[in-house]
């Protein structure tokens, strides 16, 4: 495996002094973890270093064209102090996923999750301590060449930041309101949907505010052919719960494969519950909702793990689901994965890995 150099800072920051006024990504720890890659040498040069700005030649490819990649993760602590991370080695495995979409160098995945566990290990005082809060791994790679011309680059940069971040839910798990896009699309057959790249946040982001200026908090992403079947929520996955079956839309390439999703199936399926992977379209979902037998919907990712759905809106029509309270089985999942995340519960399914000191 690659040698890590390390270079550290003689000037360490001061931690947050107030947890609870964290938020999200905007506290960076006092280090990061680069390396570079070039054509004819591969992946080289891997190094912990003080966290600071980067140059770039106002002519880095990815400023152009967009060829980036990212992950997301977090080390989170036990009430005995320990630092765990939750199935890293699925974030590589899926960096490597959008690595080959978007014609960007593969990585090797052990050595990606050894310099995840280096750099929290350096960076363990910015462990936040409060329950629910957590440290934000960011992984990510994109073009540096200085080139305004359109091919896959020959240099690279990978980097690994870490933020401390708050507990999302302070006030409990509330329920958001939910608008189901009818005019933009996210991804399409043959896209890159599946790939946690860049651009597809990017033409998220008027859906996003267009539902933002209708009051709600997230946008539901249709399928792209015909906008009738449901995909996801564009950072989190989808899930329902009618007539006591657990149901997310299958993975045809146009949806994430979200981590939480997998383990949400994971642990829904070894307590019995009747779960599919299908195509689900919106009207299914309304005729179900009118029939009385929507119990529950809720989405799946990193940050919020679950987050229960209360208003689902579509068109004209607002469905209420739950009373907008959390259900049964948002719970029993929300309990269960930060049980094992926080170290609280027995990791039965082998989902964690510690960091040690
Ligand atoms: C990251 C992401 C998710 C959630 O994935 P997790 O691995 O569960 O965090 C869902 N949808 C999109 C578009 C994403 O980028």
């Amino acid at each position: 495996m690659m040698e890590i150099r390390y270079e550290l800072t003689k000037t360490p920051k001061a931690k947050p002094a107030d947890e609870t006024k964290l938020g999200f990504g905007r506290v960076f720890t006092d280090h990061m973890f680069v390396m570079d890659y070039d054509t004819g040498m591969g992946w080289h040069d891997a190094r912990i270093v003080p966290f600071g700005d980067i140059s770039l030649s106002p002519a880095a490819m990815c400023l152009h064209y967009g060829q980036e990649i990212f992950e997301g993760l977090k080390a989170y602590r036990t009430a005995d102090g320990e630092i765990q991370l939750f199935r890293p080695e699925e974030n590589f495995k899926r960096l490597n996923l959008s690595a080959d979409r978007m014609v960007i160098p593969r990585v090797d995945e052990e050595f990606c999750v050894e310099a995840v566990k280096e750099l929290v290990k350096v960076e363990k005082d910015w462990v936040p301590h409060t329950d629910g809060a957590s440290l934000y791994i960011r992984p990510f790679i994109f073009a540096c060449d200085p080139f305004v011309g359109v091919k896959p680059a020959d240099h690279y940069m990978f980097m690994i930041i870490l933020s401390p971040s708050g507990a999302y839910y302070s006030t409990g798990l509330n329920p958001v309101k939910i608008y189901v896009e009818q005019k933009y699309v996210r991804a399409v057959r043959g896209g890159t949907g599946f790939a946690k790249t860049a651009a597809n946040y990017a033409i998220s982001l008027k859906g996003q505010d267009e539902a933002h200026q209708q009051n709600y908090e997230q946008v539901l992403w249709l399928d792209g052919v015909e906008q009738k079947y449901i995909e996801e929520v564009g950072a989190m996955n989808i899930f329902f719960v009618i007539d006591n079956e657990v149901i997310t839309p299958e993975l045809v390439g146009t949806v994430l494969p979200g981590i939480t999703r997998k383990s949400a199936i994971e642990i829904c399926k070894s307590k019995g519950y009747k779960v599919s992977e299908r195509r689900i379209t919106i009207e299914e979902i309304a005729k179900a909702y009118d029939e009385g037998k929507v119990q529950e919907v809720f989405g799946t990712g990193t940050a919020a793990v679950i987050s229960p759905v209360g208003h689902l809106k579509w068109g004209d029509k607002i469905m209420t689901i739950n009373d907008n309270k959390i259900g049964e089985i948002s719970q029993m999942l929300y309990d269960t994965m930060t049980g094992i995340q926080y170290g609280k519960l027995e990791d039965k399914f082998g989902w964690i890995t510690k960091i040690d000191e």
